[in-house]
Parts: structure tokens; C-alpha cells; sequence
């Protein structure tokens, strides 16, 4: 019988990296995930779980060591309240975890690896406009990525093509553009403006408002988390070395979001606009041309269907912590 492929997830105690490693091992990988913290929500489905910290060189080898295909999921990141107010600390983490880990990969001569940028590298003077035209991969130079976090993505795609070039290990990039869905970060800090929503609307009454960051005329798009790790699976399978976006391509603005949103609790909620809090970039959007060519497929749960399943489950926690008001039973 053919040795199952030996697969490492970075981050794998995180959103994605969580959500990757269930579909990895339905798919008959053997899984190794890696954090510095075990998943928040649920156990891991993954094979073996070590708890490391992959800013460290020894722990990047023994966390590569015996391992064919890594997905480098790791990094320090939230939502842009988080990426504005942390930048030398995001920029320290991540640069350290993802240069150890892909040295430690190409030592331990692993045979793939994949790392997962964001939608943050695209230049900040593409983005003034809410009905912003949809962003191509060779859209990403002349650079003026998000400072901080969206630098070190730029910087670490290129070490994966040099990586490449110069060392043979066969590499993969993927851009992601707000990826949503249930495991989600949802309070604290870090959360993104869908699981931020979500959470305001659970836990606002009927009939009141709730604080939305902007003029909610800024306008981004949604992908799906089960679209997510479908596509990185996908990329990961083709032959395409170049960075790639990954997210849906239909743009909506904030305020369209808390409808939707709204819509979904059956309440009826209003919007209180805080100007001073961070908003991002003005508009942003997916152009998934590259994306349909080369993967021959393109994400395809609506924004709708992903917002249902991500209110109720954040609903269901925050019930779960006794933070809902119970319908008072009138006899
Ligand atoms: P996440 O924060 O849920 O997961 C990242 C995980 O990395 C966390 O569990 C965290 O504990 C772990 N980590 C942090 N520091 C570590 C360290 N020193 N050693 C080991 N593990 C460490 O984030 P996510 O949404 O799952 O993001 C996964 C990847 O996708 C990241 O590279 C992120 O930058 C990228 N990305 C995500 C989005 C998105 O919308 N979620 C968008 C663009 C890019």
C-alpha cells in the first residue's frame, strides 16, 4: 500500500488552518498541525497536534521534519483595528515564522509549500475609490502594500519565488481576500467585519442601532471558508508558481453587509457610524480571471448561504456564554 503524503499546517489552531486540516485528513493525508495554541472551538482533526512556536528556528525543524507538502498558515493578524495598531510586532512575528519555517523546509527537503498571502499587498493608490475596479494579481507593483502587514506578505511571496529559483522547492502562493465563516474569530480584538457584525447584531435588540466603523460606504468582498480551502487544495494540486487571488469577486459595501446581516436575526437594526475608528483601504475587490483559468473552478457559496451559517453559529456561542437576552415566554 502506497505511504500516506505527509502534510504539515502552520496555524493550524487558527481559522483556516483548522478548517484545512479537517479537509486534509477527509482527503487521506496524514496531518501534522502546528500552533502556538490548540483550536479555540472544537479539537483538532489533525493527526498530530504540537504546540510550537515557529518564530524559533528548532521548532520550524521539528515541525518540518519527515513532512512532504507544507501549508503555512501561521502568522500574527487580526482585522484592520488590529494590523493598524500592531505593526512592528506583526511585522517581527510573521517574517520570523515564515523565513525559519520555509528554511527549516528546504533543510528538511520538503517537496512543497504553500504560503498564504492576503489581498493587503495590492497598492494602497488602486483603492481610493469604493467602486474600485477589481484587482489583478500584476496589480500588486509599482508596491505600496498595507504598511506593516501587508510589506511582509509582499516580501515573503518574493522569498517564495526565490526559494524557488534558487533552491528547487516547488512553491505556491495564494492571496487571500476576507475570508469568512463559522471558527472564526468573533470578539477580542482581532475579529473581521463579518464575525464583528455578526456579533453586534446577536447581541443588539430589536429595533436598535449598532456602531459601525466608517461611513459603511467602504466596500470589500466575502469568500466563504468551505471555497477557501477548496481552492488552496486546488492551487496546492496545480502547476501555477505565481501568487494567485483567492475570494469572491462580488463587491458590497459595509452598510449592504449589516443588511444582509440584520436581515439573516430577523431584527431590524440601524447603524451608528464611529469616523474615527480604522476603515481600510476605500473599496476592494477580487478579480478572479486568473483565478478561473487556472484552477478551472471558481468559489461559489453565496454571500448569503456563508452569512446564515457564520450568524448562527456566533450566535450560538455567544448563547452558549450566557451573553443573550432569552426571549422573556408570555403565558
Ligand atoms: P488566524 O489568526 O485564525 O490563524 C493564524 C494562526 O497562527 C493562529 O492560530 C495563531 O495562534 C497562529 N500563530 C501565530 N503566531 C504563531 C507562532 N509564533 N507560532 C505558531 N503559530 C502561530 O488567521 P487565519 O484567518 O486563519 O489566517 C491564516 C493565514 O491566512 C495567515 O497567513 C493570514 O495572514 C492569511 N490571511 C487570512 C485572511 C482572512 O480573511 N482570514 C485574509 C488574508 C490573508
Amino acid at each position: 500500500m502506497a505511504s500516506l503524503t505527509r502534510v504539515l499546517v502552520t496555524g493550524a489552531g487558527g481559522f483556516i488552518g483548522h478548517h484545512l486540516t479537517k479537509y486534509l485528513v477527509e482527503r487521506n493525508y496524514w496531518v501534522r498541525g502546528v500552533d502556538i495554541k490548540e483550536p479555540e472551538y472544537e479539537p483538532t482533526a489533525a493527526d498530530e497536534f504540537q504546540l510550537l512556536d515557529l518564530r524559533y528556528r528548532e521548532n520550524c525543524l521539528q515541525a518540518t521534519k519527515d513532512i512532504d507538502e507544507v501549508y503555512g498558515l501561521a502568522a500574527n493578524m487580526g482585522g484592520i483595528g488590529f494590523i493598524e495598531t500592531n505593526k512592528a510586532v506583526i511585522v517581527r512575528d510573521n517574517t520570523l515564522i515564515n523565513l525559519q519555517t520555509i528554511e527549516a523546509a528546504r533543510e528538511n527537503s520538503v517537496k512543497k509549500y504553500l504560503y498564504t498571502s492576503s489581498a493587503c499587498i495590492y497598492p494602497g493608490y488602486l483603492q481610493k475609490e469604493a467602486d474600485v475596479t477589481p484587482l489583478k494579481e500584476e496589480h500588486a507593483y509599482p508596491a505600496d502594500a498595507e504598511d506593516g502587514y501587508g510589506w511582509e506578505k509582499l516580501y515573503m511571496e518574493r522569498v517564495c519565488r526565490h526559494y524557488t529559483e534558487d533552491f528547487g522547492l516547488d512553491t505556491r502562493v495564494v492571496r487571500f481576500h476576507n475570508i469568512f465563516g463559522p471558527l472564526g474569530t468573533y470578539d477580542g480584538g482581532r475579529e473581521k467585519s463579518p464575525a464583528a457584525i455578526s456579533r453586534k447584531v446577536a447581541l443588539a435588540d430589536d429595533g436598535t442601532s449598532i456602531e459601525v466603523w466608517g461611513d459603511g460606504k467602504q466596500t470589500r468582498s466575502y469568500c466563504y471558508i468551505d471555497d477557501c480551502v477548496e481552492g488552496i487544495y486546488r492551487l496546492m494540486q496545480s502547476e501555477h508558481r505565481e501568487p494567485l487571488n483567492l475570494g469572491q469577486d462580488r463587491m458590497i459595501s459595509i452598510d449592504e453587509l449589516v443588511e444582509i446581516v440584520s436581515g439573516i436575526s430577523g431584527k431590524k437594526i440601524g447603524m451608528d457610524y464611529d469616523l474615527t475608528k480604522p476603515q481600510g483601504v476605500r473599496g476592494r475587490n477580487s478579480d478572479n480571471t486568473k483565478l478561473r483559468e487556472v484552477l478551472k473552478w471558481e468559489p461559489s457559496v453565496s454571500l448569503e448561504d456563508g452569512l446564515e451559517k457564520t450568524y448562527w453559529w456566533i450566535e450560538g456561542e455567544l448563547r452558549k456564554k450566557g451573553l443573550l437576552k432569552e426571549a422573556v415566554a408570555v403565558a
